[in-house]
């Protein structure tokens, strides 16, 4: 039987999940066994046209980006976005809240007027998706359970409750208790609670849980004599394309 086509892709991005991908060492040389990477520009410099799943990372800042990524889309039979650049815009949409000319002049001088640059979003906001990774950076395990998911063609087993499980289940002391803010209430678990487990606040990486209990994030922030205001600035830095939410 014919091994599935990976190919991995990267848009606007630091390429820490790619990286992140790396580091999976043994579990990686397991996955080849199953899959036969044809593009990955970070650890081969073969490449090829010809893929079934595509694996994506980074946000959608550049109009030639839009175009590139619709042809992955129509290539690939599979389209996975990695990372909260690709899965919630992330850092990069942080300057959508200036003007891009703004923005441009700023990065580049006088060189601005060489460089195309759109607000950024997610993969989503551009081509259908199949499947997630979230976090910056992903996590490993997850990496490895969606892509058996996929080979399996089944459901991926990721966490669908808030960071406070995972966090609970470390007997960490509540940050709130600290005074301090986290978003861990309304986050996405599936990193082991790690900001929180070395008494950083959660800001969101991992994206909203799917139906967020706004209102008893707000009272928790309120009754520690916390504000609504930090809360959000906290949830700016990776949740800035849905801030409305
Ligand atoms: S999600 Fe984070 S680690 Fe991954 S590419 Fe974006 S900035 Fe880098
Ligand atoms: S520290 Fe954050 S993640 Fe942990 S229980 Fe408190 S609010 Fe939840
Ligand atoms: S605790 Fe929050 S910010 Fe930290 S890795 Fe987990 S989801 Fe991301």
């Amino acid at each position: 039987m014919s091994k599935i086509k990976a190919a991995f892709f990267s848009f606007t991005s630091c390429e820490g999940c790619q990286l992140t991908v790396l580091t999976l060492e043994e579990q990686l040389l397991e996955l080849v066994e199953l899959i036969d990477i044809v593009t990955f520009r970070e650890a081969m410099s073969e490449k090829s046209d010809v893929y079934d799943l595509a694996i994506v990372e980074g946000s959608i800042s550049r109009n030639s980006e839009i175009t590139q990524v619709k042809k992955i889309r129509d290539t690939a039979k599979v389209v996975v976005a990695l990372g909260a650049c690709a899965t919630i815009g992330g850092v990069n949409c942080l300057k959508n809240q200036y003007e891009m000319d703004a923005v441009k002049k700023i990065v580049y001088g006088s060189m601005a007027d060489n460089f195309d640059t759109i607000p950024a979003r997610p993969i989503e906001a551009v081509i259908k998706v199949d499947y997630k990774i979230h976090g910056c950076p992903i996590d490993k395990d997850e990496f490895v359970e969606v892509v058996k998911a996929i080979l399996q063609e089944r459901k991926p087993r990721i966490p669908e409750y808030s960071v406070c499980v995972e966090c609970q289940m470390k007997e960490n002391i509540c940050l709130f208790e600290k005074g301090m803010v986290c978003l861990g209430p309304i986050t996405r678990a599936g990193c082991k609670a790690i900001c929180p487990t070395y008494n950083d606040g959660c800001v969101g990486c991992r994206g909203l849980i799917d139906d967020p209990n706004v209102s008893s994030h707000k009272k928790l922030l309120t009754d520690h004599g916390l504000t609504i205001d930090e809360a959000i600035a906290k949830y700016m830095l990776f949740g800035s394309y849905n801030k409305n939410a």
